[in-house]
């Protein structure tokens, strides 16, 4: 008879979980999968791609306004707010039934319902105890909402702005990090007034220097207005109408207070503390580089663990745990580089080192860099340069950063993160011949170093 129920209990049926489930189960392994919400987790359900179809939708809102220049009048020009998000949420229904076919097709089984880990092999859902040689957290993170008087019972987080019954006339965005510089490019494309709050100089801490200074300057002529240096400190609530109190006296009058101020991981009421998985100071669970918490049969992968909180290194992980204890093919996910992109208006794209984090790790650094008209913008009117960097490692000639701000930079740099992954040498990229007329080109043709 079996010792456990299962050889896996994979809690989290998000993008992570469901390809651990799935992989594992395809090697043998009899797996059960629990969620407590939707099928799909945050990138699918209130995450990436639903926020993916309201950029689309914003986007045209820009097409429309460039297209006049190239000579199509554009009378009566409407959005409906209703209707974009019915046609998101029509979409989202088919990607959660593709993801419960592709959980039923693997042989994995699936419980909806809450779990609590009870020990080292035990998991409770639905007031039953179901045993496991191992058990797979996978649960995601939850959004952060800072302790700000007014703010917690006034503000919607990410989750709720994917579902509004309506298009804000006036919207306040706290923060400048991913989802706030996202959702500000959706909001303002689409008619709202919208505010960015942050606290900072610029925008997206953490990115290169010169990206950030570059979209700083794109964001208002998008129609976003900035208050940079800023932090909320209280907000009133008046007949539907919020009240927003800055720290330099401002003071903003707003239909929706969106708080993007980041993500905790979702580890409340999973009995990590009781059964004593270790976790850091922001709560997420501490891992090794399989995965492993500390306790044995205990494994974590994705934003829980706070290492890098995207949805193909998620799915890297949750790919390479199966891999590793069910496929018999030992796997390293390698976190380094890992390409990124924030997709607001313009969008950013971004892979292995700033030049800040270079110069930092004492490296000697050469910088290519380029600022341009992409030629839509030449007779669609739009006053808006793109920008380019390439971070150059002097002694070897390893490109080992590269940054675009500027259309279509998400789908240039996934090319680029293949030849950075691959060790290309800025001679490489010299060697290639360029796509013209492109914007990408301008990656294989900048041969003078910043002075
Ligand atoms: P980010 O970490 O990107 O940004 C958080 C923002 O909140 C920063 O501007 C930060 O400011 C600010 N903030 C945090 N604490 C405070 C505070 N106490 N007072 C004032 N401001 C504060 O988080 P997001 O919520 O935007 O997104 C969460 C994560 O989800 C991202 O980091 C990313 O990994 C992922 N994501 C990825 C996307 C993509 O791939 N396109 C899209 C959306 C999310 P400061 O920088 O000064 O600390």
């Amino acid at each position: 008879m079996a010792k456990y129920n299962y050889d896996l209990i994979v809690i989290g049926a998000g993008s992570g979980g469901v390809r651990a489930s799935r992989v594992a189960a395809s090697y043998g392994a009899s797996v059960a999968i629990i969620e407590k919400d939707r099928l799909g987790g945050t990138c699918v359900i209130r995450g990436c791609v639903p926020k993916k179809l309201l950029v689309y939708g914003a986007s045209f809102a820009h097409e429309a306004s460039d297209a006049e220049g190239f000579g199509w009048r554009i009378d009566g020009l409407q959005h409906n707010w209703g209707s974009l998000i019915a046609a998101k949420n029509d979409e989202i229904h088919r990607l959660e039934g593709i993801y419960r076919e592709l959980i039923e097709n693997a042989g994995v089984e699936f419980i909806a319902g809450n779990a609590t880990i009870t020990g080292p092999n035990e998991v409770l859902v639905n007031g039953k105890t179901l045993s496991t040689q191992r058990i797979l957290i996978a649960v995601g993170g939850v959004p952060n909402i800072l302790d700000i008087e007014g703010l917690a019972e006034n503000a919607i987080t990410s989750n709720e702005a994917l579902d509004l019954n309506q298009l804000p006339e006036t919207i306040v965005i706290q923060g400048g990090g991913y989802i706030a510089l996202e959702f500000a490019g959706i909001f303002a494309a689409l008619g709202s007034n919208t505010h960015l709050v942050y606290r900072s100089d610029f925008p997206l801490r953490g990115f290169d220097d010169d990206v950030r200074e570059h979209i700083a300057k794109c964001l208002p002529k998008r129609g976003i207005m900035l208050h940079s240096n800023s932090s909320i400190t209280k907000v009133q609530k008046k007949s539907n109408r919020l009240t927003i109190f800055l720290d330099n006296k401002k003071i903003i009058e707003a239909n929706q207070l969106l708080a993007a101020t980041g993500r905790n991981p979702n580890t409340a009421n999973l009995g990590l503390k009781e059964i004593g998985v270790k976790t850091g100071d922001a709560g997420q669970i501490v891992v090794a580089e399989d995965g492993q918490t500390s306790i044995p049969s205990i494994f974590a992968i994705g934003d829980v663990t706070n290492r890098i909180s995207l949805t193909p290194v998620a799915i890297g992980e949750g790919h390479a745990f199966a891999d590793n204890f069910y496929g018999n093919k030992p796997t390293v996910m390698s976190h380094d580089p890992v390409a990124s992109a924030v997709f607001s208006q313009p969008p950013i794209s971004c892979v292995g080192l700033t030049e800040e984090q270079a110069l930092q790790n004492n490296i000697n650094i050469q910088i290519f860099e380029s600022r341009f008209n992409a030629m839509k913008n030449t007779i669609s009117g739009r006053s808006e340069q793109s920008y380019m960097k390439l971070v150059v490692e002097q002694k070897t000639d390893k490109v080992i950063g590269a940054h675009m701000v500027g259309p279509d930079c998400a789908e240039i740099m996934q090319g680029i993160a293949i030849a950075i992954k691959m060790g290309a040498k800025k001679s490489d990229f010299d060697a290639t011949i360029g796509i013209h007329p492109t914007s990408a080109e301008e990656f294989v043709t900048m041969r003078t170093p910043r002075a």
